[in-house]
């Protein structure tokens, strides 16, 4: 009895594994035949775009489907027939997409590294970084003090505004091709990086042959024609959200500069508006390790410009380099009281200098999340 049993489980065994291979055998020869039409219809999609026609075609997938429903011979019913067969379609459709709804090529996944940006010697992307310095270049002597205990304190990037996009039109607008030339004398003679802000099409070639790290602001992250402009000078750019902008939008403002093939690319957090009226702008902190696992590409944060109050950018720079930042932008100024803008944010000498020690630990290459 026992016997019968045994040798009975056995045969249903094999039995049962005999119908199984033919199963997967099916399975590979429908996989095969599916790839093989995705090449087909890889191949209607290169002729629709040759003769710019429609990608999505209604009536003939009408067509196939009744073509399908027709042949159907069972144990499928016709309505499992045309549920099969419209996601094989839908599926379909997904290689057809407008060349807009593609893969991105700042987006992770696409089997490509993370990108990390060269600025003349230097690196983003890999130990935090700081970017320091004032709002905007006011005057020689002002960088160079500025410059001179930067570089002392070991800081590699200096930034300065000489074209400054300001609320109102009364207010400072920057020194212009001066600034930029004393910022780039001052950033030489102290071995630092600079960084400026583009704000127009008719200056970029101006800013790309005497500015190292090119910063579209946020009031131009959705300027589509300057980051074509600025994609075109091969320089790296540092692009900062714009402050009702989403992180999907934020990404694909970096996609005009990647796709036109300048991937040397620095993401800029820099607070978005909200209700909130004690600071300038609300830091949107989760953006750092959500535009980390979206984009290849390097995030830093702008304390200064989220909080527009000095007193608590020590406290968002860890919080910021504690979630994943590559690094921050603080403003820097040798006396904020008599800045010519954003005076009521920048840091002066010594609180910076106390600041660097309160970030210390977290500008270790370790701390990175
Ligand atoms: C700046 O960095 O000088 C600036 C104007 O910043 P944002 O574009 O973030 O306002
Ligand atoms: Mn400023």
């Amino acid at each position: 009895m026992k016997e019968k049993n045994s040798s009975g489980s056995i045969r249903n065994g094999s039995e049962l594994a005999a119908l199984r291979d033919e199963i997967t055998d099916f399975n590979l020869r429908i996989l095969d035949l599916l790839n093989r039409r995705a090449g087909v219809v890889r191949q209607v999609r290169e002729f629709k775009e040759r003769h710019a026609m429609d990608m999505f075609s209604p009536s003939r997938e009408k067509e196939m489907l009744d073509i399908l429903v027709e042949a159907n011979r069972g144990p499928f019913d016709d309505s499992a027939v045309r549920h099969l067969f419209r996601e094989v379609f839908r599926t379909s459709l997904g290689m057809m997409e407008s060349p807009g709804e593609k893969r991105l090529v700042v987006s992770r996944g696409a089997g490509c590294p993370d990108v990390v940006v060269r600025v003349g010697d230097r690196e983003v992307g890999r130990a935090p970084i700081i970017i320091a310095g004032p709002c905007s270049v006011e005057d020689r002597e002002q960088m160079d003090m500025v410059g001179g205990a930067l570089s002392r304190l070991g800081v590699g990037f200096l930034r300065g505004g000489a074209f400054k996009p300001r609320t109102s039109p009364y207010s400072f607008q920057g020194l212009g091709e001066e600034g930029v030339l004393m910022l780039e004398e001052v950033g030489r003679r102290h071995g630092m990086a600079t960084v400026s802000e583009v704000v127009d099409t008719r200056t970029v070639s101006l800013m790309a042959e005497h500015v190292d790290l090119l910063q579209v602001g946020s009031r131009n992250m959705a300027n589509y024609e300057l980051l074509k402009e600025v994609a075109g000078t091969g320089k790296p750019v540092l692009l900062k959200r714009g402050f009702a902008a989403t992180l999907n939008e934020f990404m694909r403002a970096a996609e005009y500069l990647a796709s036109a093939g300048n991937e040397n690319l620095i993401l800029c957090e820099r607070g978005i508006r909200s209700f909130e009226r004690e600071t300038r702008f609300t830091l949107d902190l989760s953006a750092v390790p959500l535009l980390k696992s979206m984009c290849r590409l390097p995030v830093i944060v702008d304390v200064s410009h989220a909080a527009g109050r000095r007193d608590v950018i020590p406290a968002l720079a860890r919080a910021a380099l504690a979630a994943g930042a590559h690094g921050v932008m603080i403003e820097v100024h040798p006396n904020p009281v008599l800045a010519r803008s954003d005076s009521q944010q920048q840091l002066d000498l010594e609180q910076f200098e106390a600041f660097l020690d309160s970030v210390e630990t977290f500008l270790k290459p370790s701390s990175q999340a």
